[in-house]
């Protein structure tokens, strides 16, 4: 069989997708990169926002109009609006977040045990080769109620994979020759909560790290509230990467409170100290939303303050988007679209100059670098773009393609371009 497989939104539906086409390949099918060409399209919809959920319901109509056989909906918006996703022409089938796992099993009649003894092998999916780094699902939804939040609602309560069929997905991906593998989950500083006993992040990355052929190891986003400065201790393993990405959403204590977020930008300012003290080159990043409804000219400087006093590697900056169901939909004072925009652009400009200030002290250094793009120009040789542990994204020129391989680089000066550095091959 050939299959079409497409997803938007996060790295859990990247990798979730990855893990669908990992099956069907370990069992001889074909995924191809042209819906027109397949017997059968997935798309793994996402709902975050109102662009996102036009988006999911573009990608459906595309995998049908260019004649996919079959057209399965799948992930959050498909989930929080399955009529409307049935209703969309040619879409035959919707399958919830939580029978996702069920779908390859259904279509190829397998049951879970005969799926779970498959020897598989992680690739990228067609026409994806930049995804050099192999994304993990360990764990899925969210007990928290941030208020802007359709995540909760799409994804259910937390529930963790094991540490078994976390290390099982991971050497699939060595297996398939991925150098880094991200933890990715909903929340996933939750991990092993669920569990009776219950265990901690601390425990899924100590088992990890145990005794595999794991390259380098990255964590997606951490809550800070779920964050245990115990963890800091596995960073003596060269192997996790030096960069953690610490969601902020608001710098002030009302906006915090009233976005249902239980932490307050003290605690926070602690946590990034303590993180500092055992990890000295970190790269920090993080997100914020610009335009929270009732979010007061003061708070939004505020928020812009605290940014540059945590001095930020980087950061992703949302623009409030209104989501039916949640709570913040209900809250008076939306703001001006125009405003909120107004507000975005501001914020990125403090993101921008903190992360040229710290690739700024990495010039003149040696870095590791893994190559995630390599392109041939026209004097033959290679251009590459890639990313060191901690997470600044180098350039550099080279004879020899050298895409997924990691090298050692002199950083010689900043690219302003892409907000990253330039730098020259060391010798092997
Ligand atoms: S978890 Fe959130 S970002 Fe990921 S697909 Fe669902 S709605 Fe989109």
């Amino acid at each position: 069989m050939k299959l079409f497989l497409d997803t938007i939104g996060c790295r859990l539906n990247q990798s979730e997708i990855e893990s669908i086409a990992n099956t069907f390949r370990a069992l001889g099918h074909q995924v191809v990169g042209d819906p027109a060409e397949a017997d059968l399209a997935i798309i793994n919809t996402c709902a975050v926002t109102v662009k996102a959920a036009a988006d999911s319901r573009k990608r459906l109509r595309h995998a049908v109009r260019a004649g996919a056989g079959k057209v399965i909906a799948t992930g959050c918006w498909a989930t929080l609006y399955p009529d409307e996703a049935l209703a969309l022409e040619g879409v035959s089938e919707v399958y919830l977040n939580d029978q996702k796992d069920e779908i390859a099993g259904d279509i190829l009649g397998l049951r879970a045990e005969e799926i779970a003894a498959l020897s598989l092998i992680r690739e990228p999916l067609p026409g994806d080769r930049a995804r050099t780094r192999a994304f993990i699902k360990v764990q899925e939804g969210c007990d928290n109620h941030c208020t802007y939040c359709l995540t909760r609602l799409a994804r259910g309560k937390s529930q963790s994979r094991t540490v078994a069929e976390v290390r099982r997905d991971i050497t699939a991906a060595s297996a398939g020759g991925a150098k880094e593998v991200v933890l990715t989950g909903v929340e996933l500083g939750a991990w092993g909560g669920d569990f009776e006993p219950s265990l901690t992040l601390y425990d899924l990355i100590a088992g990890v790290l145990e005794d595999s052929d794991l390259g380098r190891l990255r964590l997606s986003s951490i809550e800070p509230w779920d964050f245990e400065p115990r963890i800091l201790e596995l960073w003596q393993d060269e192997r996790l990467c030096h960069h953690l990405h610490i969601p902020l959403q608001a710098g002030n204590d009302h906006l915090l409170h009233v976005m249902g977020r239980p932490i307050t930008t003290a605690g926070y300012a602690d946590l990034i100290e303590k993180i500092r003290v055992a990890i000295p080159d970190v790269a920090l990043t993080t997100d914020v939303i610009a335009g929270f409804p009732g979010e007061t000219v003061e708070e939004f400087e505020a928020t812009k303050a605290f940014i540059q006093q945590m001095d930020f590697a980087g950061g992703h900056v949302f623009t409030y988007s209104p989501r039916p169901g949640t709570a913040a939909y209900k809250m008076k004072g939306r703001l001006e679209p125009s405003l909120a925009k107004e507000r975005n652009a501001s914020l990125r400009q403090v993101f921008h100059a903190l992360g040229e200030a710290y690739s700024a002290c990495f010039n003149g250094t040696e870095v590791s670098v893994l190559w995630e793009s390599s392109e041939q120009v026209k004097d033959g040789t290679w251009r590459l773009s890639g990313l060191t542990s901690n997470y600044l994204r180098v350039t550099a020129k080279s004879d020899l393609d050298r895409w997924n391989k990691i090298s050692e680089v002199k950083i010689t000066g900043l690219d302003l371009k892409r907000n990253g550095l330039k730098g020259e091959l060391l010798p092997v």
